[in-house]
């Protein structure tokens, strides 16, 4: 039987209310502590191909295990908050979950993933703690690794929040091995389209970066390399700043009209 899907709006508010419920308003707080007082422990070390795990045991309570060789204090915080998720949205789905690096950035293929990815998003860094200059300043990624690195997530997390927030016109795509993997657009930005599971545009810096394994930009792009059914004026700009990561294979483009806001 296929398991109905979570709104936005239920795991936001799962979210919030764990978070009220211990009173925690520090965006650095312990998460391990907060998943502890959930009744879930949290082990570390023999994972190998994945990067978290989650059992349920059936005298109550449950297990995290982590891998112990992830360096990033961002991304262990992100992989308990995802395992949280499972916990409490997923209860009656299955006694374990076993979680990969890739599904923790999976928007588009599992949707139990990609709800346990809003999860952790809505958990490590609620719309309300965002400091509202962020919204003044243009959208790249040297504002959302500054969220990052204050909310202690993964750039990945931090720029979708971002984005799915933001008051600009944006759109980050995601791609992997030079194909597309999913895109999110800013509410100003939802008349543009990007297509899925096609290759990183040819003319693109994102094309550039992934060539030379570099990260590159903000910079101008021709409006329709990325957009080639939307109607531009003459004049329009679109800015393209990127970012890819060798290790893990995947390259993150924020593209921003400024026509549209
Ligand atoms: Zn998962």
């Amino acid at each position: 039987m296929p398991n109905e899907r979570i709104s936005d709006i239920r795991i936001e508010r799962v979210a919030l209310e764990l978070l009220d419920q211990y009173s925690i308003t520090d965006p650095g707080f312990d998460i391990e502590d907060l998943a502890e007082a959930e009744r879930l422990e949290v082990r570390r070390g023999g994972l190998k191909n994945i990067d978290a795990w989650l059992v349920r045991k059936p005298e109550g309570g449950g297990i995290i295990r982590l891998r112990d060789d992830t360096p990033e204090v961002g991304r262990v915080r992100f992989s308990i908050a995802h395992e949280i998720g499972h916990w409490l949205l997923h209860p009656g789905l299955c006694q374990g979950f076993l979680c990969t690096a890739a599904d923790m950035v999976d928007y588009a293929r599992s949707p139990e993933e990609a709800e346990a990815n809003r999860f952790a998003a809505n958990l490590l860094m609620p719309k309300s703690w965002i400091p509202a200059g962020t919204w003044k300043k243009d959208p790249e990624f040297s504002v959302t690794a500054g969220l990052a690195k204050d909310f202690k997530t993964t750039l990945t997390a931090a720029t979708r929040r971002y984005v799915e927030l933001a008051t600009h016109a944006v759109v980050l795509v995601f791609s992997k091995n030079g194909t597309v993997h999913w895109s999110l657009k800013s509410p100003r930005a939802k008349p543009l389209f990007i297509e899925r599971a096609v290759s990183v545009p040819a003319n693109s810096i994102t094309r550039e970066c992934i060539d030379q394994g570099k990260n590159a930009g903000p910079a101008l792009v021709e409006p329709d390399v990325w957009f080639p059914d939307w109607h531009f004026d003459d004049d329009s700009e679109v800015f393209e700043d990127v970012r890819i990561s060798t290790t893990y294979g995947w390259a993150m483009t924020i593209l921003w009209v400024p026509e549209l806001g």
